[in-house]
């Protein structure tokens, strides 16, 4: 039988965990599905990633009442994608922040990636009817910004390209945590497809500059600890570099995308089989790393057609 589509196969329910990863600090994961951070300050609460729909956004809130009443006063997105964002309604009306970059992308391709994520992952959109529309920024920033929740300031920044053109991590400098959104992934495969490999390594780099004690990454458990957060921030980058640097190679000898399709494999699948979202990831990533290597620095929108015929001529 051909392999299901992305995640269509993957309808099992995922256990979710609430984990504090510094004082008043929280990471909602739930087994490599998209996580959402949480950062309770004197007087109200920010929250990190709003997740695919208001359904999964209501799980999310239930976690935050687990620990506090105070008001959602923030949400802040990392990236565009559908999965991170399309939940937002849930919170209420909060201040909406994103990059300008981010803001960019959603007007950009907003809508196709919607599409086009609503049928690579079927079990996060169930009740997607109500969602309203397009998630959109009250407050947009270049390279940084901070909001101070009471006495607690929290850092919003811009570090580089990684998982996409616009990411932005939270870094809350009484704690010396970060939230990194996908740019870091712990044993879940790193989703590339609009991705910008190049830069990716020092994006990371610049993370691992901050020294953070620990790190809620984009999915995955919550990295407590110096030497989980060096093994996460290690491994994705192994990980880029495995599915980067074979496509490279072969784009260099002129060869095809089928060829670096197998490059690739050869080269990540004894390392990354295990990892969530695995085989989901591989088409889109060696399709955006076999752009790249050619020189093509915008990444190409997916649309739902555009990935069926890419996983057609991948996995299929
Ligand atoms: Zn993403």
């Amino acid at each position: 039988m051909a392999k299901a589509f992305a995640s269509a196969g993957d309808m099992e329910e995922k256990t979710v965990s609430f984990t504090e990863v510094g004082d008043g600090l929280y990471a909602f994961t739930a087994e490599g599905d998209p996580n959402t951070g949480v950062i309770i300050g004197d007087e109200s609460v920010m929250i990190v990633e709003a997740q695919a729909t208001p359904r999964l956004a209501r799980k999310v809130i239930e976690c935050v009442r687990s620990v506090t009443d105070k008001p959602i006063s923030h949400l802040v997105m990392t990236h565009y994608h559908a999965v991170r964002v399309l939940g937002a309604s849930a919170y209420g009306a909060p201040e909406v922040i994103m990059s300008d970059v981010t803001r960019s992308m959603v007007a950009e391709r907003g809508q196709e990636d919607w599409d086009s994520e609503f049928e690579r992952f079927p079990r996060l959109f169930q009740g997607h009817e109500e969602i309203p529309g397009l998630t959109w920024p009250t407050t947009t920033f270049s390279d940084g910004m901070s909001v101070y929740l009471g006495k607690r300031r929290v850092d919003i920044m811009h570090l580089g390209r990684a998982h996409t053109a616009g990411d932005a991590v939270i870094w809350v400098p009484d704690q010396e945590v970060m939230f990194t959104g996908d740019i870091v992934e712990y044993h879940s495969a790193c989703y590339c497809g609009d991705g910008h490999f190049a830069d990716w390594p020092e994006t990371l780099a610049a993370i691992a500059s901050f020294e953070p004690k620990s790190i809620a990454p984009g999915r995955g458990d919550a990295l407590v600890g110096e030497q989980k957060v060096a093994e996460a921030i290690a491994n994705t980058a192994d990980f880029v570099a495995s599915t980067y640097k074979p496509a490279a190679k072969v784009v260099a000898r002129g060869g095809t995308l089928k060829e670096a399709w197998d490059a690739v494999r050869a080269e990540c699948d004894p390392k990354f089989k295990d990892y969530a979202i695995y085989e989901h990831c591989l088409p889109f990533n060696v399709a955006r790393a076999y752009d790249e290597a050619q020189g093509i620095d915008t990444p190409r929108v997916w649309t739902a057609a555009r990935d069926k015929e890419m996983w057609a001529a991948l996995q299929g």
